[in-house]
């Protein structure tokens, strides 16, 4: 089956009020931006509340939907048979012709909804329905009306051209990244915090991300890793500012002053201390982790709570209340999950200690962190000073 458009469909963005044509003037440049890696010419319209993607010449289908299945605000992609209105007889023909193709065994049930959108079509919407429901039945004798819960819902729309549609492939929801501001992830090599990411753009943020290095402890293979995670977030967030930070010496420094069992979470907080200097710089509005509650001893409550005493700007945990699996069953839809078990070291393993701190006391960690008086503030401002910035689209 040739299908020459899409409908597409949106929720959630529909019930924004006033502010509706933002978001939908929104997610058509998103999805104009989505086709634009895709080989084929595509207009992209706005009219009446609904979007249409129509397509000119040869493209590839399933590259087109793939492209859509990754713009955020997008709740069903609908393929569309375009034709001409040239009298109803036609319309009839490309009705059956339309259901023979697509419904070969032609033995569900069905119902016709036409929408006359040009209001200068000779017949109207019950006329339509009917005719055209009966056209059906001639045709497929195995096939029966129901009205009210068809598996087929048969919608034929009358506009400048004629539309006819009735499968609605999922999109993946949310709104249009870009739409509700810009947050700054703090992306590691793990499973967790790209999934992070992906949640917090699904609606509509825009993602910039900071990874913190520490060589020769960990490799550039493990950067690269990285690198690679943040382009399968582009692919849904769209282009995003890496900002690479050089921990060694900071990370040296801790180790060598604090109690090695207070390492990770003094680390932790220097970490979102950093991030959160790069964040206000670049006009985000929040901190985005992969944290979840309980998953290891930097994660309990406590340590939490000691994390985020460091922080003035929100920090946003969207798998705070997940489990281990349902994170991994996210990332495997998104195409993280292979990428992010890679076996390279990450930046908090490699000091870590065999048993750390899991109730860490406040007033206990920042006495520790006094040790670090002398040097923290020149290691932090070079931190900052020699971060690498890496595009990825
Ligand atoms: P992940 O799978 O996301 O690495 P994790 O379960 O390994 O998470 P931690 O290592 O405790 O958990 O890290 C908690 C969060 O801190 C991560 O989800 C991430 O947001 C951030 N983080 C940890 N290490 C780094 C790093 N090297 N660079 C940037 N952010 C990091
Ligand atoms: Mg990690």
């Amino acid at each position: 089956m040739q299908y020459a458009s899409f409908l597409i469909k949106y929720t959630e963005i529909a019930i924004k009020g006033k502010n509706r044509y933002l978001f939908e003037d929104a997610l058509v440049a998103r999805i104009r931006g989505a086709l634009k890696k895709v080989d084929g010419t595509f207009i992209v319209s706005k009219n009446q509340g609904r979007i249409y993607v129509d397509t000119e010449g040869a493209y590839d289908f399933d590259e087109t939907v793939e492209a859509l299945k990754c713009v955020f605000g997008i709740s069903g992609i609908c393929p569309v048979v375009r034709t001409e209105d040239e009298g109803f007889e036609k319309l009839k023909e490309d009705v059956i012709r339309y259901i023979e193709n697509v419904y070969p065994e032609a033995d569900q049930t069905f119902k016709v909804h036409a929408r006359r959108a040009r209001k200068n079509y000779p017949m109207e919407s019950m006329e339509l329905n009917r005719e055209l429901g009966g056209a059906i039945l001639d045709r497929f004798p195995n096939m029966k009306v129901d009205v009210h819960d068809p598996q087929i819902l048969l919608t034929v729309e009358i506009r400048e051209h004629i539309y006819i549609y009735s499968k609605v492939i999922p999109g993946p929801g949310g709104m249009p990244v870009g739409t509700n501001g810009k947050a700054m992830l703090l992306l590691s090599g793990g499973i967790d915090s790209p999934v992070a990411g992906y949640m917090i753009s699904k609606r509509g943020v825009k993602i910039d991300a900071v990874y913190f290095h520490a060589p020769p402890y960990t490799s550039e293979r493990a950067k690269q890793k990285v690198v690679d995670l943040a382009g399968k977030i582009a692919k849904y967030a769209g282009t995003i500012y890496l900002h690479v930070i050089n921990f060694t010496d900071i990370q040296l420094y801790i180790y060598e002053k604090c109690p090695h069992d207070e390492l990770t979470i003094i680390m932790r907080r220097y970490m979102m201390k950093i991030a959160e200097q790069i964040a206000k710089e670049t006009e985000c509005l929040g901190l985005i982790t992969g944290e979840s509650i309980g998953q290891v001893a930097s994660q309990t409550m406590q340590s939490l709570s000691v994390t985020n005493e460091v922080c003035t700007l929100p920090v946003y945990r969207p798998l705070i209340g997940f489990d281990k699996q349902e994170i991994v069953t996210i990332s495997e839809q998104i195409d993280t999950y292979e990428t992010s078990i890679l076996p390279f070291e990450d930046c908090c393993t490699i000091f870590v200690a065999k048993h750390p701190v899991t109730k860490p006391n406040l007033k206990v960690i920042k006495r520790h962190e006094r040790n670090l008086e002398e040097k923290i503030d020149e290691l932090f401002e070079k931190a900052i000073e020699t971060k690498e910035l890496i595009i990825v689209e």
